[in-house]
C-alpha cells in the first residue's frame, strides 16, 4: 500500500511543485515516465518512477506512462510489456493508457512542416561525417551547412519525398535552424528527422523517417499536458532545445523541464546498455536473473515493492552526485523483510545429530510463531524426533575464542527447544566429522537449564520431517564497486566483464521445515539467522520447493 510519507521530501522538485500549485501557475500537476522500450527496467529507473508517480501521488495529480519509442531497432514489444509490468509491480498505476511518442508521429510531422513554412526547418544533404566537421567543438562555433538556405518550397518538396520513401536511409535530415554559432553545442542546428527503413513495433512499416528524441520528447511532454518534465542531469543541456521546440511549435501544453542526479549502485551497473550485453553473452540466464539489478530481477531475488520504494526515498532526489553503495539497497530490502516475511528454519549444510536420550513419550513438538512481533502470521508446529539436522558450521571441534555454539562436551539451546548437550563426535576414515551424538536436557524446554548458563542458541531440524528443499545462494554479481570504470595499464577501461563475480551463483540441496512444502512462487521466508529467501517465480514447484537467497541477514559482505 502507498502512503503519502514513503516518498523522498523536502527535495528541490517538490519545492517548485508546491510554488506551482501555491501560486496557482498549476491547478494539478502531470508528470510521465518516459522509458524507451529498448530493454528492461533497472534499479535507476525504479528511482525514477517512484520519483514521478510519487510526486502525482504526493500532490493529487496524475503521471503517464510512455514509451518514448523511436529508435525502432532496438525496440520490441516484449521490452514494453516487461516495462508496464515492472511499473505496476512497483505499486503504481498510470493515467488512463499507456502512451506512445510514436502515436504522435502524425502530429510530429505536421509539425515539422509547420516549422519548414516558418524556415526554421531545413533538409540538409551533408553525410554524418561532413556533419560533424561542420558542427565545431565545444570551443569552437560550427559553421552553417551549404544546404542551410534552401527555399521553403524545396524543403517541403524534399521533406515529403523523405517521408515518401525517395532517399535511401541516411542521405538526408531534417535540421531545425537555430544558430550553428551557440555555445550550447545542442543547439547547433540539431537534427529532428533521420531517414531510416526499419519496421516499428507500433508503426510497422508506415513511416521511413523518424523523429529523434530531443524533438519527440518535448513534444509528447506538450502534447500530453505535462506540467513538471523531470530527466536526469544530462540532459541539462538539451533544455534550451526542449524549450525552442515548445515554444516554435503550436503546441497549448508549456511543460518544464527540471533535472535531478541520475542513481548509480555500486557493485552494479546502471546501463540498459551493458545489461543487454550481460544477457545476450550469456553471462546471466535472461533479464529477470536473480542477480541482474533489473526490477524483474530483483523481483525474482525477492526484494519487495516496499523495499524498491524505501530505498529510493532514501536515496533522495538532488543534482548531486547519487552514487550509493550496494549494501543501502540491501539494508533497504531487509528492513523491510524483517518485519514483512515470515520466519522458519532450514539447514543449508546438514551435520546429522542422533539424539541418544530421544523418548517420543516424553520429547515435546513445540509450536512457534511465524513472526516474533506479528501474532497475527500464526504459529507452526515443530516436530521433533531422535534424528536431527544442525549446520554443519554450528559445531567446532576446536572453538575458536568466543564460539557460543555447539563444542564437544558443551551445550547449545535448540531454537524454540530443548537444551542439547554434545556427548560424541563421529568421524569418518578420512578424519571428517560426520555425526554428533547429542543428548537432550528434558528440563529445559521454555525455562533455563539449572545451575548453568547456555548461551547459544542454533537452528535444527527433524531429519524425518525435513523437506529437501533446492537453494540458490545469490551474490554480488560483480566484485568491484564500479565495474564500467576500472582501467588497465595502458590507461583504457577494461571490459566490465571481466569483473564479473564467479561465485555469484551456488545451488545446493537444503533442508527445511514442513512449511516449506506447498508454498506458492514468491513466497518471501526469513530462514533464522540465515537470511531472506524467496520461492522461485519460474522454477518454483509446491511439491519441488526452489529458495533464491535474496539477502544476508547481516551485511557481512566482503569483496573477494
Ligand atoms: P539507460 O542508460 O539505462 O539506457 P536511459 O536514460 O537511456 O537509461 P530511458 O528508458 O530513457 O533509459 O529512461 C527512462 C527514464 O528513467 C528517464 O527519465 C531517465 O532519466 C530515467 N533514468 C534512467 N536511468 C536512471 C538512473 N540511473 N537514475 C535515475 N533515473 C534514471
Ligand atoms: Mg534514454
Amino acid at each position: 500500500m502507498l502512503n503519502k510519507d514513503q516518498f523522498a521530501d523536502n527535495h528541490f522538485i517538490r519545492t517548485i511543485i508546491e510554488e506551482d500549485l501555491k501560486s496557482g501557475k498549476h491547478e494539478a500537476i502531470q508528470t510521465r515516465f518516459p522509458p524507451e522500450p529498448n530493454g528492461y527496467l533497472h534499479i535507476g529507473h525504479a528511482k525514477s518512477i517512484c520519483l514521478n508517480f510519487g510526486l502525482a501521488y504526493v500532490y493529487d495529480g496524475q503521471c503517464n506512462l510512455r514509451f518514448d519509442d523511436t529508435n525502432p531497432e532496438k525496440e520490441n514489444q516484449e521490452y514494453v510489456d516487461s516495462i508496464k509490468e515492472d511499473v505496476r509491480w512497483l505499486g503504481f498505476e498510470w493515467s488512463g493508457e499507456p502512451r506512445y511518442a510514436s502515436d504522435y508521429f502524425d502530429q510530429l510531422f505536421d509539425y515539422a512542416i509547420g516549422l519548414i513554412k516558418e524556415s526554421k526547418a531545413y533538409v540538409d544533404d551533408l553525410t554524418p561525417e561532413e556533419m560533424r566537421e561542420y558542427r565545431g567543438t565545444l570551443t569552437e562555433p560550427g559553421k552553417n551547412s551549404p544546404y542551410r538556405d534552401r527555399s521553403v518550397e524545396e524543403n517541403l518538396d524534399l521533406f515529403y519525398k523523405m517521408r515518401d520513401g525517395a532517399f535511401p536511409d541516411g542521405s538526408k535530415t531534417l535540421r531545425l535552424k537555430i544558430d550553428m554559432a551557440s555555445g550550447n553545442i545542442n543547439m547547433r542546428d540539431p537534427v529532428i528527422y533521420r531517414i531510416r527503413r526499419a519496421h516499428h513495433h507500433n508503426t510497422g512499416d508506415k513511416w521511413c523517417i523518424y523523429p529523434m528524441y530531443d524533438y519527440t520528447h518535448a513534444l509528447s511532454d506538450a502534447i500530453e499536458n505535462i506540467t513538471h518534465s523531470l530527466c536526469t542531469l544530462e540532459f541539462e543541456s538539451h533544455r534550451p532545445l526542449y524549450d525552442w521546440v515548445v515554444e516554435n511549435t503550436p503546441v497549448t501544453g508549456k511543460p518544464r523541464q527540471y533535472e535531478f542526479s541520475r542513481l548509480e549502485l555500486l557493485y552494479s551497473i546502471t546501463s540498459k546498455r551493458k545489461l543487454n550485453q550481460l544477457v545476450s553473452e550469456g553471462h546471466v540466464s535472461g533479464w529477470d536473473d536473480p542477480r541482474m539489478p533489473t526490477i524483474s530481477g530483483m523481483r525474482r531475488r525477492g526484494y519487495t515493492p516496499e523495499g524498491l520504494r524505501l530505498f529510493a526515498k532514501r536515496v533522495g532526489i538532488s543534482k548531486s552526485e547519487n552514487i550509493v553503495d550496494m549494501s543501502v539497497l540491501e539494508g533497504a530490502v531487509r528492513e523491510e523483510l524483517e518485519n514483512s516475511a515470515p520466519r522458519m528454519m532450514a539447514v543449508l549444510n546438514p551435520l546429522k545429530v542422533t539424539l541418544t536420550n530421544y523418548d517420543a513419550a516424553r520429547a515435546e513438538s513445540r509450536t512457534a510463531p511465524y513472526h516474533p512481533n506479528r501474532e497475527e502470521m500464526g504459529s507452526r508446529e515443530l516436530p521433533i524426533s531422535s534424528t536431527l539436522y544442525i549446520e554443519a558450521d554450528d559445531f567446532s571441534e576446536n572453538p575458536p575464542k568466543g564460539f557460543k555454539r555447539l563444542t564437544p562436551g558443551g551445550e547449545v539451546r535448540l531454537r524454540h527447544s530443548y537444551v542439547m548437550k554434545c556427548d560424541e563426535v563421529v568421524k569418518d576414515a578420512d578424519g571428517n566429522i560426520v555425526e554428533l551424538k547429542c543428548s537432550l536436557d528434558y528440563d529445559t524446554l521454555g525455562k533455563n537449564p539449572e545451575g548453568r548458563k547456555v548461551k547459544g542458541v542454533i537452528h535444527w531440524l527433524s531429519a524425518e520431517h525435513a523437506v529437501p528443499v533446492t537453494v540458490r545462494l545469490y551474490d554480488r554479481l560483480f566484485t568491484v564497486e564500479r565495474p564500467d570504470a576500472v582501467r588497465g595499464e595502458d590507461g583504457e577501461y577494461l571490459p566490465f566483464t571481466d569483473f564479473l563475480n564467479p561465485e555469484s551463483v551456488k545451488e545446493i540441496t537444503a533442508y527445511a521445515e514442513p512449511a516449506a512444502k506447498n508454498l506458492p512462487a514468491e513466497s518471501r521466508w526469513q530462514f533464522e539467522r540465515l537470511g531472506y529467501f524467496v520461492t522461485d517465480r519460474k522454477d518454483h514447484r509446491p511439491e519441488q520447493p526452489v529458495f533464491n537467497r535474496t539477502v544476508t541477514l547481516k551485511d557481512s559482505w566482503q569483496p573477494k
